[in-house]
């Protein structure tokens, strides 16, 4: 979501006369948007505030007007400490309030102007919605986009600071959303990731102000002529209504690919963490999802050594992970986040045992993805070519199931065409590649010519 996030707040200094640097010594505006979700993430906050003040401050010399500005969730929870501990900062801004980058713009200008350090701060959740403001400019996107439809979550995970970061539980109008992925696609998406803390608890009003909730969407969007794959992250276990779960059945654009965090194998635990489902409950819901898209590939979310986890609750998340066998998954040792309940609760896990647990998790589910890899060995599969990759006449792209493929293309090669035309007629679409062979992160492949699938097939 950051990524989305950072992409409009281009989009609203755009107007103002802005683009976007790779080069931080060229930049009059350095905006840092950060992540709270974790320790170490926020703490990295400090470290390259000290390295860009360095940027700033040689430009300064130079009399040329540089401004830094923290944006995100750190800016969120900790930004009067920033300000505190940070002197080179001039603006503080929350995820909720980029929209009005302009007017804090102008007012840190306003405070030099009066010969002050510029100290402004805007970490409100205004009444106003943010999207309401922002511009409609898509800006350039790449064949494959991000799309925010809600924000923020009423669930309080006892470990999580989503709630208190991002807000309350909200979902784009229908319209809306309709709109940009209408923009995106115009601008080059092909694909198109829905995004949201709780994706699947989406329930925007339509024009009508009926409730269309995720799978009503996906069917809507399906019908936007261009737009080849819709994917949507993150989702809970709770909100996969039976809709949504039929428009994987249904939907052709809708991928076979699902996010599903659990987090643990453990019921105890689950319940301590608020998750309001059971490891039973879960694996439910996976059994459904199978039988109506009997290709669905699966990933997921897991903290080891949450509060008080013994070593028999942990060893219920592996059990977990051999049944579900993710295609792919992120795990993480718990981390205390300030005002969350879990954070207040004695019973800690050792350091070095949440370390060690964390290695086992990851070698099982190392073990999954491969064979997870290897078990697409030999099959074609449509993949959507995003960008060159290193070696000649190789390409870059994605499969449904969200595996990195590296495609040979020369068979693709026209005679009379250079190297740069070649790709340009297969690159941003998806393309038919029969995988050929598999490593535990991406899969090589050969591009399928056309005339040549039903023959392969
Ligand atoms: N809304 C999603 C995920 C939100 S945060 C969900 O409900 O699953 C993304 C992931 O970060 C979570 O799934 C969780 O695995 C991890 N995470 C969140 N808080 C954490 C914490 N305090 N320590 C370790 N991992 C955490
Ligand atoms: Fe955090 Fe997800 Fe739980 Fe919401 S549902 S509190 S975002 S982990």
């Amino acid at each position: 979501m950051n990524v989305y996030d950072s992409r409009r707040m281009e989009d609203v200094l755009r107007p103002l006369g802005y683009v976007s640097t790779e080069d931080m010594a060229e930049a009059d505006l350095v905006i840092l948007n950060t992540c709270h979700i974790r320790e170490k993430a926020a703490e990295k906050v400090y470290s390259d505030i000290g390295r860009i003040r360095q940027f700033k401050d040689a430009r300064m010399k130079a009399g040329m007007e540089t401004f830094l500005a923290i944006a995100g969730c750190v800016a969120q929870a900790e930004g009067a400490e920033i300000m505190r501990r940070a002197p080179a900062v001039d603006m503080v801004l929350g995820p909720q309030t980029y929209h009005r980058l302009p007017e804090l713009l102008e007012e840190a200008r306003a405070q030099r102007a009066q010969g002050r350090a510029a100290r402004v701060m805007d970490t409100d959740f205004p009444t106003e919605a943010k999207f309401d403001h922002l511009p409609d400019d898509a800006g350039n996107v790449g064949p494959s986009a991000f799309l925010t439809i809600q924000e923020g979550c009423d669930k309080f995970c006892t470990y999580c600071v989503v709630p208190y970061t991002r807000g309350a539980e909200f979902s784009r109008p229908v319209d809306a959303v309709m709109d940009e992925a209408r923009r995106l696609v115009a601008s080059g998406a092909v694909e198109i990731t829905l995004l949201g803390q709780n994706v699947n608890a989406y329930h925007g009003l339509d024009a009508a102000g009926e409730s269309v909730g995720l799978g009503g969407l996906i069917r809507l969007l399906d019908q936007i002529e261009g737009l080849a794959r819709i994917r949507y992250v993150t989702s809970h276990p709770n909100d996969m209504e039976d809709d949504l779960i039929a428009a994987h059945r249904d939907v052709p654009s809708c991928m076979p690919y699902l996010h599903l965090p659990v987090q643990a194998g453990s019921d105890r635990v689950l319940e301590a963490m608020n998750r309001h489902h059971t490891r039973a409950s879960y694996l439910a819901v996976i059994e459904q999802l199978r039988e109506a898209c009997p290709n669905i590939a699966l990933s997921g979310d897991f903290i080891v050594g949450f509060p008080g986890e013994t070593e028999a609750e942990f060893e219920d998340t592996l059990d977990l992970v051999r049944r579900v066998k993710y295609a792919q998954a992120y795990s993480f040792k718990y981390s205390p986040r300030p005002g969350t309940p879990a954070s207040l609760v004695e019973d800690q896990v050792p350091e070095e045992v949440k370390s060690e647990r964390l290695q086992r998790l990851q070698a099982l589910l190392n073990e999954h993805q491969q064979a997870f890899n290897e078990g697409t060995v030999g099959q074609i599969l449509p993949v959507l070519l995003e960008r060159t990759g290193k070696r000649d006449h190789q390409l870059i792209g994605r499969t449904p199931y969200m595996q990195s493929i590296h495609v040979d293309v020369k068979n693709q090669l026209d005679v009379d065409a250079t190297q740069e035309e070649a790709y340009n007629l297969i690159m941003n679409t998806v393309q038919h590649v029969e995988v050929i062979s598999a490593g535990p992160n991406s899969l090589e492949g050969r591009l399928v010519l056309k005339g040549e699938t039903q023959s392969v097939a």
